[in-house]
């Protein structure tokens, strides 16, 4: 048996990689994680935290209106921008010293430095120019946002990586793309004050969520003032003389705003990883190919998270991590399992969801019962905001299975991680009926909706 210098090395710090680098290491493997930028990774250091304390502070002139009808009269509130991006600065730093400490006690090495494949066994440390080898390597680089190189003048954008560290806040922001980060920071802006327009080339916005979802948000982002174009694309982008940018869309108009963001999807980082030289294969977007247990074509590495673009969420990246372990250093082979994953989506209000939208749903099922609740929360009755919340149930008629809960409103995430476990557990809609209710919550709509307010049968909606 050849000796190695680690049981393994892991090349990205981020959720993924640091999971399984903490836990190999708890284990008395020993082992190496390299990273070029900051532990943390993508979540931590430029996603999805940052992202979420943004979206809490760009929720307060909501909040302030709302005091109103409660009583409250408030003098004028100011924001400033910079602090709150050093406060968030401040509260990032700290977590990444958690994500260090955690591999230090756990006596894995932290090699603060970009790392890239020799060949099936062996690493080369690029700042440090030396070679290590390891038997097993991991790969858990992630992604990064697009670039658009094909837009013409998409240098003058910015993507979600700079918007965290913008100097100043824009006046005006049009936003390229309707996933996920698009619409979150078409949120964020617009509760900052900034005019906001975002351009999507679809026909609604977040293509793979619940039609209802989707068409409810889009109403209560265009209630609330922000701008959204659809079936629309940005041809391309010039700087004017005084710094602001001229998008010329797809319908022949101009829009004129001091930033453009790009939110069209992530690109996995596997550029000069030096993948070929070990074999390592890649497919159409340069994500690496892997089998079910996240093994690539060499079998001593393996890859998880964003680079292998499988589904590009942390908790998927955690748990990707967690089979690997089981898989190498348990003896115990397993796949990762991306059956109804539960996720949120932190736009103004939020959208909360779990397996199967009605579509997907129509697609599989032959018969299928929609509960579906649309109302004005509680909390919105004193303050007079209109906005609505909605709930809906994806049934399948025949076995009597929840398929599908979608949320939107308030708390909507938060109600999605425990719904996730109703239909993860294949619960049926009468384990929902027989559901107490908590009241008085938004929630017990969940467990009160008798009746459904219409079939679906063999994809036509029958009253
Ligand atoms: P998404 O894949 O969600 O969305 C990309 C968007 O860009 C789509 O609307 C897509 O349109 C559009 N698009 C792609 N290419 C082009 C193009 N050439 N021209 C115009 N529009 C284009 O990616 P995001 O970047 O928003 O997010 C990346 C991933 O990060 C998500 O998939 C998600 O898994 C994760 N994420 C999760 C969050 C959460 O859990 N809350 C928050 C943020 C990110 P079309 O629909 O037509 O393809």
């Amino acid at each position: 048996m050849p000796q190695f210098d680690y049981d393994l090395f892991v090349i990205g710090g981020g959720s993924g990689g640091v999971r399984a680098g903490r836990v190999a290491a708890s284990m008395g493997k020993r082992v190496a994680i390299a990273e070029e930028f900051r532990f943390g990774g993508t979540c931590v250091i430029r996603g999805c935290v940052p992202k979420k304390l943004l979206v809490y502070a760009s929720q307060f002139p909501e909040h302030f209106e709302d005091a109103a009808g409660y009583g409250w009269s408030l003098g004028d509130a100011g924001f400033d921008w910079k602090t709150l991006i050093a406060n968030k600065d401040r509260e990032i730093a700290r977590l990444e010293g958690i994500y260090r400490g955690g591999l230090e006690r756990a006596g894995a090495q932290m090699i603060d430095d970009r790392a890239v494949l020799v060949d099936q066994n062996t690493v080369r440390i690029v700042g440090q120019d030396r070679t290590v080898t390891a038997r097993h390597i991991l790969v858990a680089t992630g992604g990064r946002p697009s670039n658009h190189p094909a837009l013409p003048g998409s240098e003058h954008a910015i993507t979600s990586n700079e918007a965290f560290h913008l100097e100043e806040l824009p006046k005006s922001i049009a936003i390229a793309g309707g996933g996920y980060i698009a619409v979150e920071f078409a949120n964020i802006f617009h509760g900052l004050g900034v005019e906001t327009t975002l351009i999507y080339r679809g026909k609604e916005i977040l293509g793979r969520f619940d039609m209802d979802m989707r068409r409810g948000l889009h109403k209560a982002m265009e209630d609330k003032g922000i701008k959204i174009l659809l079936h629309t694309i940005a041809h391309s982008v010039d700087k004017r003389q005084d710094g602001r940018l001229d998008i010329a869309l797809s319908d022949d108009r101009t829009l004129t705003v001091d930033k453009l963001m790009l939110a069209v999807g992530r690109t996995p980082n596997t550029e000069g990883l030096g993948l070929e030289a070990a074999g390592v294969e890649t497919g159409p977007v340069g994500e690496i190919i892997v089998d079910e247990y996240s093994r690539t074509s060499v079998d001593n590495i393996y890859a998880i998270g964003d680079v292998t673009n499988r589904v590009q969420l942390t908790p998927v990246a955690i748990h990707e991590a967690m089979c690997f372990i089981d898989t190498v250093y348990r003896d115990k082979p397993t796949t990762p399992d991306f059956d109804a994953i539960a996720t949120a989506v932190f736009s103004q209000p939020e959208i909360g969801t779990v397996g199967l939208s009605e579509d997907d749903a129509s697609d599989r099922f032959e018969e299928l019962e929609i509960y579906r609740a649309e109302f004005r929360p509680m909390r919105h009755t004193l303050s007079g905001r209109q906005e609505k919340m909605i709930m809906k149930l994806v049934v399948d008629a025949a076995s009597r299975r929840v398929l599908g809960a979608h949320i939107l409103g308030v708390d909507a995430g938060e109600m999605a991680q425990l719904l996730g476990i109703a239909v993860k557990a294949r619960l049926t809609k009468d384990d929902f009926d027989k559901t107490m209710a908590v009241h008085p919550t938004a929630s017990e709509e969940l467990v009160t909706m008798y009746q459904p307010s219409y079939r679906v049968k063999n994809g036509e909606r029958v009253g």
